[in-house]
């Protein structure tokens, strides 16, 4: 009994053009639907189908090593003893001991040795002058979560940040107007919530881009009426991809059409299994408009907040992350910062980006002047040199002579960068980059026209994956290149493929200045060549 091209598809309820996809990043051969398929050929694409299944599962925990990293810091990393990771480096030929310092090639092989696919060459910090002191256990105490509200256009994003401000705004009672000033706070059973109010995985992501990580917990906005679409999966990828908690708001349960179910249903699809269907992830129903299970919603947050032990020592110099920056007219530059770390108080004299200054006055998200802010707490600060970028790290330092003679050096280092060019990763010059050691990973952003391209894509460039190079499709989707795209893969140092389709909006400037390798294909087999060849030149001598 012959099996032809269009009988598997019946059997296996895909469209012919799926199983065409599927052989050509097989590179099995095919004429038509009525090809007869061989044993061996129905197995193999059984295999990919069911591999594309099961995707769920990417291994995205993402690992910093710098330069040098001594064996026990490396296996703190890794979360393995030191002796594990020293017979290891025996195994790799390497007799070291605990305090010894490895480079990072050594250490990325021995964490990738233990499955770690997400490992990042951490560069230089900027300052080495600024020492930060680690906290002692027992002088942390729980700090409030910082979520970000993320979803597709429409989903109700804006209109449930709204929802939790008006309801729970803290100290109502005492007269505050609200402010926009890139974050707020709210108070629920006594305990704080901070939320950061750019909703969106864009401001996000960009951040990410710049070395800051602030949220603790995504909320993922899904229209009940509408269900998981292109920037819900987006935003999934993202939360994932910084390894942030997600808590699923299912909106808009009042309206006619409204189906949790089916949103539930579709989000396994994406590796979110919610807690009704036997998964842990947490989902609320919810309607911003009619302010319904908004309290659930905020419960469900803080529980979550609690499972992540978020602490911080309130008791130390502050450092922490701008949201929002801009030039006030009668202000001077203004800045709205998250403490993430220590207490900022009125006269800190702090380096920001290349900004310095010492805090004039500092203002709350009641528009009210306030003289500190704890751990988490979003307040907007006056007193600086220039205007910073949001992202930007600030510390307090002890005077401002040094804040100004450290913001000085940034600039002077950060001229030099500029004149180094970018580290980002480029097909063209990844054999150079692996020979330095910049690259162990080649991270990857698939945009098709057609969903059967992207998983085929994926698929075959994932198989490319060696001892040397990890392969790994961050994301995949069908439609134009966007600026977000473009945003994630300089977040991801990733480079974004795109199979008929082309870049949109702002997304080829902000590739151009973010340095991101884009390349657009009209054919699969031409793109996996490409990749190829550049990994030939990334392999690495065997050890
Ligand atoms: P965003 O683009 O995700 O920020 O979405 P918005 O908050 O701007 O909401 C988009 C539209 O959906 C607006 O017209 C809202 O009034 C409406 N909307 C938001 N939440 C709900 C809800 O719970 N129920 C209903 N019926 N409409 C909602």
């Amino acid at each position: 009994s012959e099996t032809r091209v269009y009988q598997l598809a019946q059997e296996l309820g895909m469209s012919n053009e799926e199983i065409i996809e599927k052989m050509d990043s097989l590179e099995i051969l095919v004429e038509n639907n009525m090809s007869v398929l061989s044993e061996e050929e129905i197995n193999q694409i059984k295999e990919l189908s069911n591999e594309e299944e099961g995707n769920g599962d990417n291994n995205l925990t993402e690992i910093k090593i710098a330069d040098k990293i001594t064996v026990q810091n490396l296996s703190q990393l890794i979360d393995k003893s030191a002796t594990q990771v020293i017979t290891k480096l025996i195994k790799l030929g390497v007799m070291a001991s605990m305090n010894q310092e490895i480079d990072f090639d050594l250490a990325a092989c021995v964490a990738m040795d233990y499955g770690f696919k997400g490992i990042r060459y951490e560069e230089d910090e900027i300052d080495d002058e600024i020492e930060i002191e680690e906290d002692r256990p027992e002088d942390l105490k729980p700090r409030p979560a910082i979520v970000t509200v993320m979803g597709h256009v429409d989903h109700g994003k804006t209109s449930l940040l709204d929802a939790i401000r008006n309801s729970k705004v803290t100290d109502k009672e005492a007269g505050g107007i609200t402010q926009h000033i890139g974050a707020y706070e709210v108070e629920v059973d006594k305990k704080k919530i901070v939320f950061l109010d750019t909703p969106g995985h864009e401001a996000f992501t960009s951040m990410r881009a710049r070395g800051a990580q602030v949220t603790d917990i995504a909320i993922l906005v899904v229209a009940a009426d509408d269900g998981i679409m292109p920037q819900t999966v987006e935003a999934i990828n993202h939360a994932k991809a910084a390894q942030v908690p997600i808590i699923i708001a299912i909106n808009k349960i009042d309206k006619v059409g409204a189906n949790p179910d089916r949103v539930k249903q579709e989000l396994t699809e994406h590796g979110l299994l919610v807690e009704d269907w036997g998964g842990d992830i947490i989902s609320v129903p919810v309607s911003a408009l009619k302010n319904e299970n908004i309290d659930t919603l905020l419960e469900m947050i803080l529980l979550v907040a609690e499972m992540e032990e978020l602490k911080a020592n309130p008791n130390r110099k502050a450092v922490g992350t701008v949201v929002e920056a801009q030039l006030d007219k009668g202000r001077g530059p203004v800045a709205t910062v998250l403490v993430q770390n220590g207490t900022l108080k009125v006269g800190d004299a702090l380096v920001v980006g290349c900004a310095h200054g010492k805090i004039r006055a500092m203002v709350n998200d009641l528009g009210k002047r306030v003289k500190q802010a704890a751990p988490s707490i979003p307040v907007e600060i006056l007193g600086l040199s220039e205007v910073p970028q949001a992202g930007d790290q600030f510390v307090v330092v002890k005077n401002d002579k040094m804040a100004r003679s450290i913001a000085d050096k940034r600039k002077d280092k950060i001229r030099a960068r500029q004149m180094k060019s970018s580290q980002k990763v480029s097909l063209d010059d990844l054999f150079k980059q692996m020979e330095q050691g910049d690259v162990k990973e080649l991270n990857i952003i698939i945009k098709a026209d057609v969903q059967g391209s992207v998983q085929a894509v994926k698929q075959s460039l994932e198989k490319l994956s060696n001892e040397e190079v990890t392969v790994r499709a961050i994301h995949g989707a069908v439609g134009a290149i966007t600026e977000s795209d473009v945003m994630l893969a300089s977040a991801s140092n990733a480079i974004i493929i795109g199979f008929n389709v082309r870049p949109v909006g702002a997304a080829s400037d902000v590739a151009e200045k973010e340095k991101v390798d884009m390349r657009t294909y009209r054919v699969i087999y031409k793109a996996i060549e490409d990749i190829q060849s550049a990994m030939k030149g990334m392999l690495d001598p065997e050890f």
